[in-house]
């Protein structure tokens, strides 16, 4: 059984509402009513109404389909199998309704069930929380899984400081041997991580309340909250070995290989390139359709380095001209049936894609102007450009620490690195000070300031020392 992604999302949803789970739709990814997330994140970002008691649902179990983005997984794309920046979280819920057991049935029914999913049982492996005794049991006896298929890892434990929260247990599939490190399909993953067992669901028993001095009390309604990433689960369904290999992407990927005229598959350092791209136009194209704008805070920012950081990688496979916004017809054709504001949308999120990407070409053409008299300035010296040139080059032209250094190489020339460094330490000293204490999204906000980095391209150095310290 080949589903789509469509069809997977579908059958999520019909599943659970067979379930008589109400279906809540896809809120937009610019949070409402909540200054503490950027984006929204996960499924329960957006019913955090229901789960703090605000508001009373008219059913307390809950399905839907999420759009999510996720800043601090930017550096994972392209090179593991399994992030987006953007991607999507089916998940169900309990509002003091169910708990462990039937969360854990209703999971474990949906993957394993040939009249649902149908994986087969022995592929699947859960991890649980060292002390959760109650969903070690469920595993182990309710649904019969051997005792070493249950791994209990202390890191089970979903809390994001005050409010609820609880254990957490997670079901992964084995793809077998063939992913691991070391094995012929591993250099579809150049982030060198294991992807032999994807973690697909996520299973949040929220039962305790982390209350404002640091203690930890009973919930006197238990909550379930759960979320499985829908591209996971459709690499897996049609067995092919990333996300990006999915019917979720390959329209995309088939429209930059017609721009680019290069083929996709061909090389693994460009086929980065391609998932780095087709990852961040899904991004740009939903949020702005969500109501976002390129611009220089905030999640305007964010918009911009992604766009830019595609723009770079495209330079990767050849690509000299705005052609971003092209890719808003695939997007929009892929995803319409269930987003149609992107479709309805398509034109104006063309034009602001396109105007942002044109304004980056120009920088580059600025920064370029600029690096010749870096260049001629380095060659009557020591041929070293200096790390305040490379800086100032990145911070008052935009132009990419890469790129100098590109550049440089070429002209037979090196980049003082350490001096580099140094400059964006300070950098990066200066917008920590100024950051806000206490800020409840801090690893967003982390993300975000380091989007600033100049190697947001992370090119195909990313295991070399400066690429770490740049990210
Ligand atoms: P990972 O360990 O692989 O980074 P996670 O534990 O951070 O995933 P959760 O926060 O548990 O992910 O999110 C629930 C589910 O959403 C995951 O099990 C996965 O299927 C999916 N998911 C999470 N992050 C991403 C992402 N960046 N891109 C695509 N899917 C994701
Ligand atoms: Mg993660
Ligand atoms: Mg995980
Ligand atoms: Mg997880």
């Amino acid at each position: 059984k080949r589903l789509t992604g469509n069809e997977i999302r579908d059958m999520f949803l019909e599943y659970f509402r067979a379930h008589n789970h109400m279906v809540e739709p896809s809120a937009p990814l610019v949070p409402i009513d909540d200054d503490s997330l950027l984006w929204i994140n996960s499924g329960v970002a957006t019913l955090k109404k229901y789960f703090d008691g605000r508001t009373i649902p008219e059913n307390p179990k809950i399905v839907n389909a999420q759009k999510a983005i996720r800043t601090n997984d930017i550096e994972n794309v392209g090179f593991t199998a399994r992030h987006h920046t953007f991607f999507e979280m089916l998940g169900n819920f309990s509002i003091g309704d169910y708990f462990k057991e039937d969360a854990i049935r209703y999971a474990w029914d949906f993957l394993t069930n040939s009249e649902w999913i149908g994986f087969d049982p022995s592929l699947l492996y859960v991890t649980v929380h060292p002390e959760d005794e109650d969903a070690y049991r469920i595993w182990r006896e309710i649904i019969g899984l051997e005792a070493d298929r249950i791994i209990r890892i202390e890191g089970n434990f979903w809390d994001i400081g005050e409010g609820p929260c609880g254990p957490n247990s997670e079901i992964f599939y084995d793809r077998g041997p063939d992913f691991e490190p070391g094995a012929p399909a591993d250099e579809m993953y150049p982030g060198g991580e294991n992807e032999r067992y994807l973690e697909i669901w996520n299973l949040v028993f929220s039962e305790f309340n982390h209350n404002k001095d640091g203690s930890y009390t009973p919930l006197p309604k238990k909550n379930i909250d759960t979320g499985m990433g829908l591209e996971r689960m459709a690499s897996i369904i049609q067995e092919v070995p990333t996300n990006f290999d999915t019917d979720l992407f390959t329209p995309i990927l088939a429209e930059i290989s017609r721009i680019s005229g290069h083929r996709y598959g061909a090389d693994a350092e460009a086929d980065v390139a391609y998932k780095v791209i087709s990852d961040h136009i899904r991004t740009v194209s939903f949020a702005v359709a969500d109501g976002a704008l390129p611009s220089n805070e905030g999640r305007g920012y964010v918009l911009r380095r992604l766009i830019r950081r595609a723009v770079r990688f495209s330079k990767e496979l050849g690509i000299n001209r705005a052609f971003m916004f092209d890719l808003v017809e695939p997007v929009s054709e892929i995803m319409e049936g269930f987003y149609p504001n992107v479709g309805e949308r398509k034109a104006f999120i063309k034009e602001v894609i396109k105007k942002e990407e044109e304004r980056f070409l120009a920088t580059l053409d600025e920064g370029i102007q600029i690096y010749e008299q870096v260049k001629k300035k380095a060659q009557q010296d020591d041929n070293v450009i200096s790390g305040e040139d490379a800086f100032r080059l990145y911070d008052t032209y935009g132009f990419p620490y890469e790129l100098t250094k590109e550049y440089a190489e070429n002209d037979g020339m090196t980049v003082d690195e350490a001096g580099f460094i140094e400059e964006m330490k300070q950098q990066r000293e200066r917008a920590r000070n100024a950051r806000k204490s206490g800020d409840s999204m801090q690893v967003q906000s982390e993300t975000l300031a380091r989007l600033t980095a100049p190697s947001t391209f992370t090119g195909y150095t990313s295991k070399s020392e400066e690429a770490v310290l740049l990210h």
